[in-house]
């Protein structure tokens, strides 16, 4: 039987895994786990892959973090890489789950597309001011000692976070561009599922002919916005571990987002209802893809995907 979405026609959706598609709260955060949870995710969402133009994808904030534990406590038997590698090397990682798990799906499925994973660059803009203020903790805590130590050594920038100690803060600036762009059309054209720009994207500054890694971390919400954008989808679907957008969120009288118009939802933005860690960035990545002529974004559960091409759930932001 042939499931229809919205337009009943086959969209070309960007999907974009929250970190709930590879850990749940409270997980061990082992192989393992990611495996059977990245397999949940795809129990999911392969009739809305089979029947659509679906490119996946994904944040890496945990495994990343990992990684940047692993170059720390290594340091002094194996050399460091910087952080766009260690994005790349997450990349590589949540590729390696994500292929495994969609193959046991599409083989216990019967589903015939494949899986093609891309390592992705995504352009950031060197006179970005998010350079001068970075603003994204990373990696472990230290002690005010061992901080101050970091930014002579190592030229970070630090910040205390209340009661917890001080971490590395750096750049997170905006995409303006996704390298790849072409390879991930030409794979949708010949009947892939793409799974690029994880974690945002590796941050990479152009220089005359070349471009070079940059030590920041990008939105991943707002990466797969501006991809979206470039390759011409019709609709962005931002799964998470909550099924919409709230006001009040939080409070007794929180009310779910349901149908709402680009005009509306700025105007909810406005008033500080989303978060700026967690909420905040999806509305921020939704309004805008709508913006720049995308039919329609939608932020829902992973387990309510399905039900949300239909029109069925979570918070779908139309034009006005
Ligand atoms: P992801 O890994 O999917 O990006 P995040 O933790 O960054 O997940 O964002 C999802 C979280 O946003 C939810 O678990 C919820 O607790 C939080 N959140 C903050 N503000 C809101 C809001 N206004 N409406 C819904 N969820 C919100
Ligand atoms: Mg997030």
């Amino acid at each position: 039987m042939l499931f229809l979405s919205f337009g009943d026609s086959m969209e070309r959706i960007v999907v974009a895994l929250g970190g709930n598609a590879l850990l749940h709260k409270g997980d061990p955060f082992s192989f393992e786990i990611q495996l059977d949870r990245a397999t949940q995710a795809f129990e999911n969402l392969y009739r809305l892959i089979s029947e659509n133009e679906v490119v996946i994808t994904h944040g890496n904030g945990p495994q990343v973090g990992n990684i940047l534990l692993q170059n720390e406590y290594s340091s002094k038997v194996a050399n460091p890489m910087p952080l766009h590698s260690c994005g790349s090397m997450s990349q590589g990682l949540i590729g390696e789950v994500l292929t495994l798990a969609y193959d046991r799906v599409k083989f216990a499925r019967g589903v015939s597309k494949e899986m093609a994973m891309i390592l992705t660059r995504s352009v950031v803009n060197e006179a970005d001011p998010a350079f001068k203020n970075p603003s994204k903790p990373v990696g472990s805590f230290y002690t005010e000692a061992e901080a101050s130590r970091m930014k002579e050594e190592r030229g970070w920038a630090v910040r205390e976070e209340q009661g917890k100690g001080w971490r590395r803060i750096v750049p997170s600036p905006v995409p303006v561009d996704i390298l790849e762009k072409s390879a991930i059309l030409a794979l949708l054209a010949d009947g892939f599922l793409p799974v690029c720009t994880g974690g945002g994207g590796i941050p990479v500054v152009r220089h005359e002919t070349s471009y070079f890694g940059a030590d920041a971390v990008i939105d991943k919400d707002l990466a797969s916005s501006v991809l979206a954008t470039i390759i011409g989808a019709g609709s962005l679907m931002i799964l998470t571990d909550v099924d919409g957008a709230y006001l009040n969120y939080g409070s007794p009288d929180q009310q779910h987002i349901g149908k709402v118009k680009l005009s509306e939802l700025k105007e909810f933005r406005g008033r500080g209802e989303f978060s700026s860690g967690s909420m905040g960035p999806k509305i921020d990545a939704v309004i805008r893809f709508v913006e720049k002529g995308g039919k329609r974004a939608l932020i829902t559960s992973l387990e309510n995907a399905h039900q949300g091409m239909k029109g069925q759930s979570g918070t779908i932001v139309v034009p006005d």
